[in-house]
């Protein structure tokens, strides 16, 4: 039977205890989450009738700095995805290295359903409930699938009605409310850092190579933006409703518009339409799985005809398919650093939040590149030390970095 997402996390992991040779008490203090909170969310709907949902922070480990990690709205969200996306995140941060450590939201709901309102009286009574456990030093929010800058402008503001001015709580915020810039475009941004440095690895470039890209909300939209403005060409592009082709390459620019617009990449004129079940399987240089986890698994890694697999979403490859790529030498670039942008601008924005300044964009994006290609000098150097996936090497360097600061602070 397949791995759900907490199993596949943990099977990653321990590869790298192994390659680590970490005795066993250390492997059960760095397994553990720190906490798991379930809270029952009951709000008024716009028609009266009382809506019930159920929400989730794990808050895996801190040992490196406050937990930090993002907050997902969406019907499949439960325990065992939130578990397995917290522990991501305190591999995540400190292959990244900054000062952070791993945790994870979500509320078990269609936003699609719900009238702003009833989004915003949702949202609220979540920070009501888990306001004793967050905090600008403790657990520090983020966006992440269907939530955006709004949902964290109404997480401060409600954090800071109940415990003062807290700007820190909660980062990804609007600009006009104390965000960042460039945080926006981060994770998009990191990961074409992240590409751009695994293909000059391989003596290749940016330009010329050819991407198809699934998800085009946050994450999935910016990289395509940036990838084209490189000089790549992005070739497929899809999104809930369904993808679009063209063989030499996208018009990004005139695609985004039309999205804005309609709402989703589909319909697109100058382009031929395009289903997500054959937009993995199409060839191209690079895949990216931007939108959900376990999209590519065991029934279809065999047909991937992508050289390289950027993991823009989180937990995209099952452990199966992930078996299957390295067997076929397909290269995936793995969710805990490709997609590292976002966690490393918002450490920014939280970094100019407690000391009350304002960067620049340059400033955030120069900062950002650097500790990209810092995590890849690192990673690089692991896989060439355990002649290992480039996976596996990234579950090193976070593993090794968390388990220090664990043993310098005291197990037990
Ligand atoms: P988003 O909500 O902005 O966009 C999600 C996109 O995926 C939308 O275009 C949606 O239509 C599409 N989508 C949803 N279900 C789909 C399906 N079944 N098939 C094809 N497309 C589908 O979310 P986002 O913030 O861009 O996050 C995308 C992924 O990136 C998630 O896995 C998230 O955990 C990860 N991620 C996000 C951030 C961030 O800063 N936002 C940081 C790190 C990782």
């Amino acid at each position: 039977m397949a791995m759900n997402a907490y199993q596949t996390t943990n099977h990653y992991l321990e590869r790298a205890f192994e390659l680590l040779a970490l005795p066993e008490r250390v492997r059960t203090a760095l397994i553990t989450p720190s906490r798991e909170i379930r809270v029952e969310l009951i709000i008024e709907l716009d028609d009266g009738s009382l809506g019930h949902y159920i929400g989730y922070r794990v808050q895996h480990d801190d040992s490196r700095g406050p937990f930090k990690g993002g907050l997902r709205y969406h019907p499949d969200v439960d325990l065992d995805e939130v578990r397995s996306l917290a522990s991501l995140m305190t591999w995540k941060t400190a292959v990244v290295d900054v000062p952070f450590g791993g945790a994870k939201g979500g509320i078990q709901v269609d936003p699609k359903q719900l009238s702003r309102r009833e989004l915003e009286r949702l949202t609220r009574r979540f920070v009501e409930q888990i306001s004793p456990v967050i905090g600008p030093n403790t657990d520090i929010p983020a966006p992440d699938m269907n939530t955006n800058p709004q949902v964290m402008g109404w997480f401060f503001d409600e954090y800071s009605r109940r415990c003062g001015f807290s700007p820190a709580v909660v980062t990804g915020k609007p600009l006009e409310l104390h965000g960042s810039l460039g945080r926006d475009a981060a994770t998009g941004r990191g990961c074409l850092f992240a590409v751009r440095e695994v293909l000059g690895a391989a003596g290749k470039k940016l330009e010329g190579t050819t991407f198809a890209i699934q998800g085009f909300g946050n994450v999935g939209s910016w990289l395509a933006r940036l990838l084209h403005a490189a000089g790549a060409r992005v070739v497929a592009v899809s999104d809930l409703r369904g993808g679009v082709f063209k063989g030499d390459g996208l018009d990004i620019p005139s695609l985004a518009a039309h999205a804005r617009t309609t709402g989703s990449v589909a319909d697109f004129v100058y382009a031929e339409p395009l289903s997500n079940k054959d937009l993995l399987q199409i060839e191209c240089d690079v895949l990216v799985p931007a939108a959900l986890g376990h999209v590519l698994h065991e029934g279809n890694a065999r047909d991937i005809r992508a050289k390289y697999v950027l993991e823009a979403a989180n937990g995209p490859t099952t452990a199966e398919a992930d078996q299957i790529f390295n067997d076929r030498g397909i290269v995936c670039i793995p969710d805990i650093w490709a997609n590292s942008g976002g966690v490393t601008v918002s450490y920014f924005e939280w970094t100019q939040n407690t000391q009350k300044l304002k960067w620049s964009e340059e400033l955030v994006n120069e900062m950002l590149e650097k500790h990209i290609v810092q995590a890849h000098r690192a990673v690089a150097a692991c896989m060439e030390e355990y002649k290992c996936s480039l996976r596996t090497a990234a579950f090193v360097v976070g593993v090794r970095r968390v388990k220090e600061a664990t043993e310098l602070r005291g197990i037990g």
